[in-house]
């Protein structure tokens, strides 16, 4: 099982993924948190990818393509994965289907209209060690708390400052329709409304799933 969360920056998307994948024990792979932990590391690709992740931009198809290729060939993923924030454009969709089945996608999308998602992005922080997300009650706050699962300080994200969101923004809504298009007709796709209390998004997830592997398996078995 090969389930992809598609929504824009903000809308809630880490979270929910998180829940999906501790829910159905799949790997969550985000492509955001890989490339920020290379960055944080120093590597080659850290290096690489730096300056476009701070500027709100997107890194290239092929290598981001490349890194999901290579993750989704890792034993842990034998059984399917939790893909949050790939694919973004249809070029790395199309060439998903060319690493995993396209019939063995489950495609969920989070709606959320922008003015609620720069309003989100402001209070959100971020764990630096283990990348999971938090809302914190004021968008002031530089550093709130700290990460409930491991400790460290949770910041904010360089690139959830104002100007890069608004960016972010128009680069997700500039490649978004044609990339919902693409999966839209799938029996595999759903739509969820982001902005419901998360505890319902997240049951309106996980009956999405529940119904469509049931069709899948159901239509297998026959
Ligand atoms: P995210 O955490 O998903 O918001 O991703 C943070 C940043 O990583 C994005 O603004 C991009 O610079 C980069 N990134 C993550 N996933 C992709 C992708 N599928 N295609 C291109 N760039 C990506």
């Amino acid at each position: 099982m090969h389930i992809i969360l598609l929504g824009p920056p903000g809308s809630g998307k880490g979270t929910q993924a998180q829940r999906i994948a501790e829910h159905y024990g799949i790997p969550h792979i985000s492509t955001g948190h890989i490339l920020r932990e290379a960055v944080r590391s120093g590597s080659d690709l850290g290096r690489q990818v730096g300056a476009t992740i701070a500027a709100g931009s997107l890194v290239s198809d092929t290598l981001i393509t490349e890194i999901v290729r290579a993750r989704l060939q890792e034993p842990d993923v034998a059984s399917g994965a939790l893909l949050d924030g790939f694919p973004r454009t249809v070029g790395q969709a199309g060439a998903l289907d060319t690493i995993v089945p396209p019939d063995h996608l489950i495609v969920l999308l989070l709606q959320v209209v922008d003015e609620e998602i720069v309003r989100r992005m402001m209070r959100r922080r971020i764990c630096q060690s283990c990348g999971i997300t938090q809302t914190v009650p004021d968008s002031e706050a530089g550093e709130a708390g700290h990460c409930p699962r491991c400790g460290d300080p949770l910041v904010r994200r360089e690139d959830d400052a104002p100007e890069i969101v608004r960016h972010r923004l128009r680069t997700y809504a500039a490649l978004a329709d044609p990339l919902i298009a693409f999966y839209a007709s799938r029996p595999g796709f759903a739509a969820v409304d982001g902005l419901q209390p998360p505890e319902n998004v997240t049951a309106a997830l996980f009956g999405h799933v529940d119904r469509i592997r049931h069709s899948k398996e159901s239509k297998g078995s026959k």
